[in-house]
C-alpha cells in the first residue's frame, strides 16, 4: 500500500517534470524564431549581463549591434557573436557621458540594421561602493551614464520602434526600488530610470502605442564588477549573469512590462514598506560595516 503510494506520487513528479521541459523546450522553440533576425541594439555589451545578452541573442540568430566604450573588447565580443549563430553583429564604441554618442549610437544600429525591434539599454558608469563623501560631481556624471542617455536613446529610437512593433527593455535593479547604504549615486540613477520609464509605459499605453517597454528588476548579479564590491561585505546571494541576460530578452521578447529576477526580489520589492523599522534593519545587518 505504502509502496503504492510512493510510485504514485513518483509518477504525478515524473509528469510535472515531463510537463515543465515540454513547456520550457517549446517556450525556448519559439521565441528562437521570433528572435531570429531581431534587430537588437545592446548597450553595455563589452562585460557582464550586457555581454551575455549579446550571446543569448546571437545564440537565436539576431542581428546585434553592442556598445561600450572598450572598442577592442567589444571587436572580440562581436566575434564570438558570430561564432555563435548572430546574422550581424557589429560594434561601436561610445561614452554615454557625452552629449551626442547616446544618439550616435542609436542612428548607427538603425542605419546598419535597418531598423530595430529591440532596444536594451544596459550600461553602467562604474561608481565606488561606499559612504556618500559628498561627491556631487560624480552623482551628476553618472546621472548622464545610467539615466540621462537612457531616456535620450529611448526617444531617439522610439520611432523605429514604433514602425517594428519594437520593445524597449530598461535594465534596473532592486537599488532601483528599495535604498541601500554604500550606493547611494547608483541607488538615485536606477530610482530615477524606474519613476521616468514607469510614467513612459504609462503614457505610450495611453497613446496606444505599439511600442512595448519592460523594465527589469536584478537582485545581486555575479558580475565581475558587482562582485569585486560586494564579496568581502555581504552574504546576499549572487545570480549567474548568463541567467539574468536570458531572462531579461524573455521579458523583451515576450512585451512583458515588469522582469523580477530572481523571483525574490518581487516578494521584498513588495513587503519592504509593511515593516520599514524591520526592513531597515535587515538592510543594514545584511554588510559588515565597523565604523
Ligand atoms: P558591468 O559588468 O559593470 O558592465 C557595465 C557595462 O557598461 C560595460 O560594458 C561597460 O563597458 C559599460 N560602460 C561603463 N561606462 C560606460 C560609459 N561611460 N559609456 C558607455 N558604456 C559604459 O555591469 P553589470 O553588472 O553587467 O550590470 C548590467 C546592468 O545590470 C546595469 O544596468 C546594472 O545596474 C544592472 N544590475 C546589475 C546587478 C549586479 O549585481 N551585477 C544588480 C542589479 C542590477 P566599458 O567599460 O567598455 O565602457
Amino acid at each position: 500500500m505504502l509502496y503504492q503510494r510512493h510510485s504514485n506520487v513518483n509518477v504525478f513528479l515524473i509528469s510535472i517534470n515531463t510537463t515543465v521541459y515540454v513547456f520550457v523546450f517549446v517556450s525556448l522553440m519559439c521565441l528562437s524564431e521570433s528572435l531570429s533576425g531581431a534587430r537588437v541594439l545592446v548597450t553595455g555589451a563589452s562585460t557582464g549581463i550586457g555581454e551575455q545578452m549579446a550571446y543569448h541573442y546571437a545564440r537565436f540568430g539576431a542581428q546585434i549591434v553592442i556598445t561600450a566604450r572598450r572598442q577592442k573588447v567589444l571587436q572580440q565580443v562581436a566575434e564570438k557573436c558570430l561564432s555563435l549563430g548572430a546574422q550581424k553583429a557589429l560594434y561601436i564604441a561610445a561614452d554615454m557621458a557625452s552629449e551626442s554618442d547616446p544618439d550616435k549610437v542609436v542612428d548607427f544600429a538603425i542605419e546598419k540594421l535597418g531598423g530595430l525591434d529591440y532596444l536594451v539599454l544596459n550600461h553602467i558608469g562604474p561608481s565606488p561602493f561606499s559612504m556618500w563623501e559628498g561627491d556631487v560631481d560624480h552623482t551628476r556624471w553618472l546621472m548622464k551614464v545610467n539615466f540621462f542617455s537612457y531616456i535620450q536613446m529611448a526617444w531617439r529610437g522610439l520611432a523605429s520602434l514604433e514602425q517594428s512593433k519594437g520593445s524597449l527593455v530598461i535594465v534596473s535593479s532592486l537599488l532601483g526600488k528599495m535604498s541601500s547604504p554604500f550606493v547611494a549615486p547608483y541607488t538615485s540613477t536606477k530610482f530615477a530610470l524606474n519613476g521616468f520609464f514607469g510614467a513612459f509605459q504609462h503614457e505610450l499605453a495611453m497613446k496606444k502605442s505599439n511600442v512595448s517597454v519592460s523594465i527589469c528588476t536584478l537582485g545581486l548579479i555575479d558580475t565581475d564588477s558587482a562582485m569585486e564590491k560586494v564579496r568581502e561585505v555581504t552574504s546576499v546571494p549572487a545570480y549567474p549573469a548568463t541567467d539574468a541576460a536570458l531572462n531579461i530578452i524573455i521579458t523583451g521578447a515576450t512585451r512583458q512590462s515588469e522582469l523580477f529576477y530572481p523571483w525574490f526580489t518581487y516578494i521584498v520589492s513588495l513587503t519592504k514598506d509593511w515593516f520599514p523599522s524591520f526592513t531597515n534593519y535587515a538592510i543594514q545587518k545584511s554588510y559588515s560595516y565597523s565604523p
